[in-house]
């Protein structure tokens, strides 16, 4: 019997070493990787510059304190800064915190302008973390049942639906806040339209409310952009980072602009581990080999490989419902729930997921080649087309 705690479904396989889009398991056996840790491992796996940068901050400083100032956090926060134009950055540990700091954020807001109960739309399938806060936000019940009470404050509406967010306007005047996914990631690679993310944010503008988006799945080139917001061209007040931004090192960040400036004084918020000198390092090498190598480019590049092959593979498929996504963060839906692909995947020596019960969804490494896409290709349509007809 396992001392650990039964939190994962685990598949029956252990990783030892990897080395670009490759992994090998125990038995020395070798998988193509096309999920990249949930979209964490950006630069694939052991990636030479990125293991030095560590091993060498490592040598030097791991850990101080927040109570200090930290060199290489400002220097992060410029850089993100930099990239996005956002104003200002607050570093954590994970996705689930960087939107903590969101909705503390937002709520502190709320309150600085005379609303008591502040409240703020969420949509239908978002997925932000686990957190009791978080989790409230998250439109998975699946997710949610059994840890009620949940944390109050949240409205929620269908994703992509303008027009339901106006409704809330009419009625609710505690909204303070959208916290919009540009992209779902656990929902099923959900693709917000350009015309209903511009009006989100122009409603935003109208209310005094901030438009909040979660990018801890869709940023960091993971769309062939720094951040999948740049698609529809709307700067967001606050967004949320994590996954990719530190390789695989723990860290995740609160980006705020506008009206979102300043909002947290000293005392507001904090964190003990948050934003160290070994993962601030990691991140901005993470950023800096993404710049050197073309990564964005590449991501949208290979991206648009893998789904003009999957299109012409399964598209018109009975079975096949649609084949969405933007640069590496690609879903395929199917139309019945389809866990098992994931393990037959697996014996075919490929990683891939599936959400949402019925999406096979990739998240391949930014370093992926051409032969490589390909090979995810060959290997995933027989699979799928298989499937469907058994
Ligand atoms: C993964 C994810 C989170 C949660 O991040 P953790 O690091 O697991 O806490 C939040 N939002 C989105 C969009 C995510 O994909």
């Amino acid at each position: 019997m396992s001392h650990l705690m039964n939190t994962y479904a685990r598949l029956p396989i252990a990783f030892t070493r990897g080395d670009g889009a490759w992994l090998w398991d125990e038995s020395g056996r070798c998988y193509l990787d096309a999920l990249a840790g949930i979209a964490v491992n950006g630069l694939g796996h052991a990636h030479p510059r990125l293991v030095k940068a560590i091993a060498d901050q490592a040598a030097l400083l791991i850990h101080t304190s927040n109570i200090y100032r930290i060199p290489h956090q400002e220097q992060l926060a410029d850089r993100l800064c930099n990239l996005s134009g956002m104003a200002q950055a607050f570093f954590c540990n994970s996705g689930a915190e960087a939107n903590e700091a969101a909705i503390k954020l937002a709520r502190l807001y709320g309150h600085q302008r005379g609303v008591d109960i502040p409240n703020i739309i969420v949509m239908e399938k978002a997925w932000h973390g686990r957190t009791i806060a978080t989790l409230s936000a998250t439109g998975s019940r699946k997710a949610q049942a059994g840890f009620e009470p949940l944390v109050a404050g949240f409205v929620r509406v269908p994703y992509n639906d303008l027009d339901a967010v106006r409704a809330v306007a009419e009625h609710n005047r505690n909204i303070v806040a959208v916290l919009l996914e540009p992209i779902q990631g656990e929902g099923g690679v959900n693709v917000a339209d350009i015309a209903y993310q511009q009006g989100l944010h122009a409603l935003c503008g109208e209310r005094g409310w901030l438009y909040m988006v979660d990018e801890v799945q869709s940023g960091i080139g993971r769309t062939g952009r720094w951040f999948a917001f740049e698609h529809a061209g709307v700067k967001p007040d606050v967004m949320a980072l994590a996954k990719g931004l530190g390789s695989g090192v723990p860290i995740g960040a609160c980006l705020a602009d506008g009206a979102a400036v300043d909002v947290f004084k000293p005392g507001n918020h904090g964190t003990t581990f948050g934003g160290g000198p070994l993962v601030c390092v990691a991140a901005l090498t993470t950023l800096k080999i993404m710049e050197d190598q073309g990564l964005l480019a590449n991501a949208a590049r290979q991206g648009a490989r893998l789904k003009g092959g999957f299109k012409a593979a399964l598209n018109g498929l009975q079975g096949v419902v649609e084949i969405r996504g933007q640069g590496l963060m690609l879903g395929i839906e199917l139309d019945r729930p389809c866990g098992d692909i994931v393990k037959q995947a697996l014996e075919a020596g490929l990683l891939v997921n599936v959400t949402s019960d019925n999406v096979v969804r990739l998240l391949p490494p930014l370093i992926l080649d051409e032969a490589q896409a390909d090979k995810i290709i060959s290997i995933l349509v027989p699979l799928i087309k298989r499937f469907l007809s058994a």
